[in-house]
């Protein structure tokens, strides 16, 4: 990772990357679908970036126990602590698996989220390459292999400083982000936009489409519901039609996107048949939509997708085009 900082540095303008060496120290045991291979690979594809492409890598500061209470309660954070130090092997579900080292990788991730809001709060773009995954981390739960919610810990960082700030939550994760949904379920400033795989069928078992949140959130949540083997032409129509009426109705100062890719088609999951092609233009519907409403501030989470060689090419790929276009929309 030193190197990439190395060849791509900070800059006006820029794209910016965050990663940190201890988001690889989380390791679960042979056969988990969620290993460093997976953080290891889109480093991989990163370092085959051309020297030229305008972005910058930065390694920044793990977050602090406090700052992780921008969103989760000291509680839950100091259990968590304690069972990693203590050896424990589970944390709360049989999904989140935990090492000695898992609060050091959580505590990495979560600096890169916070770096990613300061950088949208300075009118900049990015994503956050990170691991453990967060969309389905709750303020006091752990589940679906996420400990902490790096999108809420973002959008937390940015309202310090801008609190009347309007968000559109884009998850495409093929899972439900329930963590994000649930713990902005209420809030009319947070609109979240899910496009997952049935709910009938699909872990986590929630995010149907009458699920549009409640109270003074009521109708700021959108949960689109798309059956086994889905098509890439059809999950990609569903995405952008649904897309722009989010939109319209949150008006967004920032966007920003859980951008899982186990709907893909090769994804070991096997749940949906999204090819490279459509998450491409899915991202370039986005990049333009953050463009539009708000000077195209956009911040890109990383949550699932497990093949290694599909993450390898397709995220270089996706920040190649954020990278060019946000560069080219500046000049
Ligand atoms: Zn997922």
């Amino acid at each position: 990772m030193r190197s990439l900082e190395k060849r791509f540095p900070s800059g006006e303008g820029r794209f910016a990357l965050f990663s940190h060496p201890d988001c690889l120290l989380h390791r679960v045991g042979e056969g988990h679908p969620e290993t460093p291979a997976r953080l290891e690979s889109i480093l991989r594809g990163c370092a085959a970036l051309p020297d030229s492409l305008p972005v910058s890598f930065q390694v920044p500061p793990p977050a602090t126990l406090a700052q992780l209470q921008l969103v989760h309660e000291e509680k839950y954070l100091l259990d968590l602590e304690a069972a990693c130090r203590q050896k424990d092997s589970l944390f709360m579900t049989p999904d989140n698996h935990i090492c000695p080292d898992t609060f050091r990788a959580v505590l990495a991730a979560a600096g890169c989220a916070l770096a990613l809001g300061e950088t949208l709060l300075e009118n900049g773009a990015g994503f956050a390459l990170v691991r453990p995954p967060g969309h389905h981390a709750g303020r006091r739960s752990a589940e679906g292999f996420c400990f902490v919610n790096h999108i809420a810990l973002a959008i937390e960082t940015i309202r310090k400083r801008h609190p009347a700030a309007n968000f559109l939550v884009v998850d495409f994760d093929v899972h439900h982000g329930n963590g994000i949904d649930y713990i902005y379920y209420n809030d009319p400033t947070v609109f979240y936009y899910s496009l997952h795989g049935t709910p009938d069928h699909i872990y986590p078992h929630s995010g149907y489409v009458h699920e549009t949140g409640q109270g003074p959130g009521a109708g700021f949540t959108c949960n689109i519901t798309l059956p086994l083997e889905t098509s890439g032409d059809e999950w990609l129509r569903q995405f952008s039609d649904n897309l722009r009426q989010a939109v319209r109705k949150i008006q967004p100062d920032y966007v920003l996107v859980g951008a899982g890719f186990d709907a893909h088609c090769q994804d070991p999951f096997g749940v949906m048949n999204v090819e490279d092609r459509h998450f491409l233009q899915a991202v370039r519907l986005i990049q333009e939509t953050a463009r539009d409403y708000c000077g195209g501030k956009a911040g890109f989470f990383l949550e699932g997708g497990y093949s290694t060689a599909v993450l390898e090419r397709l995220v270089p790929e996706i920040i190649t085009i954020l990278a060019t276009r946000a560069n080219s929309f500046a000049c």
